[in-house]
């Protein structure tokens, strides 16, 4: 977990390395139904443009639809997954339905001012439609809404990990890696 910006993609993908296992972003998924104009993409389209969260309902199918599949087996980060209390609670119950659990929670921990600074330099670069002032700053208060909720929910699992995300993306993987002990 991590606000827009705190890094979450870029340490999935480094940890998806190490680990062999997969990475389910339900941004990516969400942004390739977009574009693919599938009738999640068509529903969803709205909603992202806006910066604005994916009604609960349709982002826990996506991944009660996704980690039942066979390369979910081995394991599996999630990305962007859950992003409110609500689906933290259904993922639970996603999980035990299917004889899974959660190893840990990472929070990747970056401050707002940083946020703005690296969502613009990738707007430049990767030019995601969400990536404008308007739709950073809204983004950033949908998260700063939903947070404490989340945060409240694992700490009291005793799943949180905190982890400090400025600095290269190196650095935050290895505090990543000794956060989780692996
Ligand atoms: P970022 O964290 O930088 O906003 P993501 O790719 O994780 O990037 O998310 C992009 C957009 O996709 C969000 O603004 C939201 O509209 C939608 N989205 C992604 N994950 C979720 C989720 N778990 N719940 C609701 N909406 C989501």
């Amino acid at each position: 977990m991590g606000a827009p910006g705190a890094g979450k993609g870029t340490q999935s993908k480094t940890l998806v390395d190490s680990l062999s296992i997969i990475q389910i972003s339900t941004g990516d998924i969400l942004r390739s139904a977009v574009e693919g104009e599938s009738s999640l993409g068509l529903e969803a389209k709205a909603y992202l443009t806006a910066g604005n969260l994916v009604p609960d309902e349709i982002v826990i199918k996506i991944i009660e639809e996704r980690i039942i599949l066979d390369d979910c087996k081995k394991g599996f980060i999630l990305d962007g997954f859950p992003r409110t209390r609500e689906q933290a609670v259904a993922l639970d119950e996603i999980l035990k339905k299917n004889n899974m659990s959660l190893n840990s929670v990472v929070f990747i921990d970056v401050p707002e001012k940083e946020l703005i600074t690296r969502l613009l330099k990738r707007a430049e670069i990767e030019n995601r439609p969400d990536d404008n002032l308007l739709v950073i700053k809204n983004r950033l208060e949908v998260f700063k809404k939903k947070i404490e909720g989340l945060l409240g929910y694992y700490k009291e699992k005793n799943l949180l990990k905190f982890v400090d995300g400025t600095g290269n993306s190196p650095e935050v993987n290895s505090r990543i890696v000794r956060a989780l002990g692996i």
